[in-house]
């Protein structure tokens, strides 16, 4: 089903797709009626949605993370089903997204996310008058969210995009992903629930199925104000395109994954070898690979790169198979693989002699740093369990490596003592590189918190100003609004003279 505003509806023809274990599923396409209705109905809602204060927008929020917990186990088993996911990792997404939506319920309900500005007015200034003029946040208007294959609860229907939205006051309309429709249709109804339950406009949600062409439509339609988007380059690079070429530009903020790259350095690596290869491995194999923040490469110094090998090569053969979110992710995850094992001076490390969807088993392979700065062919993400050491002899030939990289998402540096603390000039060009940097860490596992920053230079992102995971996500569907000589009863009351609401403001 379609769920659009408080109603539910399916006129599209029905369309089949596969999702994880073979499982055949149909599900209407939206029509070009329904998607407008979806819309008009945002753009109505946005009229009083905008407005909503902080209290309500948290009491919406909380009932989002209520209804999805009362869903139970037949949301799980959905999950399950519908992803391959296993029941940990499905509960713990559950978790991540009900404390990710009350964490926004929080941060409205407080009210300094709108970083409120006042600069007193002089009317006696010469050689003029200096004006009073108060700025602050504001909604920017109905949010199109594509829902992301690899987290169908965190990064979907009401993940962090669609929490962030309607934090910031905009009405959100979901492109659900083809992976997992009956997970999206439970959610959706969640969240329609939530919204009758605490008296929100109709139209503050919607979630439709579709394809291509309904994602087009949706990023195309003038009353779209921004889109959110976490997938493919391919995909994120089409829709930006899209986005770019209407009438009326919008923002997209599109996150399309990254190569995250692992620098050890070689003291490290001379006392902890094993210790760090199984670590290695863990977060390379976590979900089965399918993270934008898998370490994709791993740049090793050559002298020290045997003992590293050998111990990695043991912890890969105990890695348990796992089930991939789809065929289609898996075809792509073979297919990338196999493009850069033959792009030249790359060798096989460690490979499965059996691969499948239903339990893929991870793929290591190694290449000098040379080698790897002349061949942008083996730069690319291959989504899924895989990752290509790097060795390096020299610090200039590490530097250089570093420089030839595009932009990513996490860049990490695993060194003690004085071995990291006169590496600085090594974390300052880490720092042109990445949106966050870490140390002796793996970057899977982004921690939902208010200084998190999950986004990066292009192509990690389409805009690395901003982030798509934390409280720092609901900037994206905001834009800056300054009131200039407004009586203090005209204006919004996180700007009154008084300051009603109590919350953090820098006045000048
Ligand atoms: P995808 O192909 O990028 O699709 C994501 C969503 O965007 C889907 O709803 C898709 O519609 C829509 N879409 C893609 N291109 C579009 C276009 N040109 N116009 C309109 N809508 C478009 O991602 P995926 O299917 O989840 O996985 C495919 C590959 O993406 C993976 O193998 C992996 O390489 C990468 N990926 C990256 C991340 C990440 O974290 N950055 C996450 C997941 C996947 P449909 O419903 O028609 O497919």
């Amino acid at each position: 089903m379609n769920i659009i505003g408080y109603t539910e509806s399916a006129q599209g023809t029905p369309f089949e797709t596969v999702t994880a274990a073979g499982r055949a599923m149909q599900y209407p396409k939206a029509t070009t009626e329904e998607i407008d209705k979806a819309v008009a109905l945002a753009k109505s809602a946005f009229s009083s949605f905008r407005f909503a204060t902080g209290i309500q927008k948290a009491a919406f929020l909380r009932a989002i993370a209520e209804e999805i917990e009362s869903l139970g186990d037949e949301l799980v088993k959905t999950v399950m089903a519908e992803s391959g996911l296993p029941e940990g990792r499905v509960t713990g997404e559950r978790g991540r997204t009900c404390s990710q939506l009350r964490l926004f319920a929080s941060l409205v309900e407080e009210g300094s996310w709108v970083e409120a500005v006042i600069d007193h007015g002089d009317p006696g200034r010469q050689p003029v008058p200096r004006p009073d003029v108060r700025r602050m946040l504001v909604p920017l208007g109905p949010v199109v969210v594509f829902t992301a294959s690899n987290f169908p609860l965190a990064f979907s229907t009401a993940g962090g995009d669609t929490a962030s939205a309607l934090a910031a006051g905009c009405p959100v309309i979901v492109k659900g992903h083809e992976s997992h429709p009956a997970t999206n249709e439970l959610v959706a109804r969640a969240i329609q629930r939530a919204a009758k339950r605490t008296d929100m406009p109709e139209g503050v949600f919607s979630s439709l199925n579709g394809d291509y062409e309904t994602g087009k439509a949706l990023v195309e339609h003038p009353d779209v104000a921004a889109v959110a988007f976490t997938g493919s380059h391919r995909g994120g690079k089409a829709l930006f395109d899209l986005a770019n070429r209407r009438p009326k530009p919008i923002p997209v903020f599109a996150e399309m994954g990254s190569i995250n790259p692992i620098i050890i350095m070689p003291r490290y690596i001379r006392d902890k070898s094993a210790q760090l290869a199984a670590q290695l491995v863990g977060s390379v194999t976590l979900g089965a690979g399918q993270f934008c923040t898998n370490p994709g490469l791993i740049l090793l110094p050559e002298a020290k790169a045997e003992d590293f090998i050998h111990a990695m090569k043991q912890a890969l053969s105990e890695a348990a198979p796992q089930c991939m979110l789809n065929e289609k992710i898996f075809d792509a995850y073979l297919g990338a693989m196999r493009q850069l094992l033959g792009a030249g001076a790359v060798e096989e490390v460690f490979a499965p002699s059996e691969n499948s969807s239903a339990a893929v088993r991870p793929t290591v392979a190694k290449t000098s740093a040379a080698a790897f700065v002349k061949n942008p062919m083996l730069h690319a993400e291959v989504f899924g369990p895989f990752t290509l050491l790097v060795t390096w002899r020299s610090e200039e030939e590490l530097e250089a490596l570093l420089k030839s990289l595009e932009g990513q998402l996490t860049a990490t540096l695993f060194a003690e003592g004085e071995e990291l603390l006169s590496h600085g000039d090594l974390l300052n060009s880490m720092r042109e590189l990445a949106g966050r940097l870490i140390i002796n860490g793996v970057p899977t596992g982004v921690e939902v918190c208010h200084a998190m920053q999950h986004g990066g230079p292009w192509p990690a992102t389409t805009d690395s100003r901003f982030t798509s995971v934390g409280t720092g996500a609901i900037r994206r569907f905001a834009r800056p609004l300054a009131f200039q000589n407004f009586p203090d009863e005209l204006l919004p009351d996180e700007l009154k003279e008084g300051n009603p609401l109590g919350i953090r403001r820098m006045v000048g």
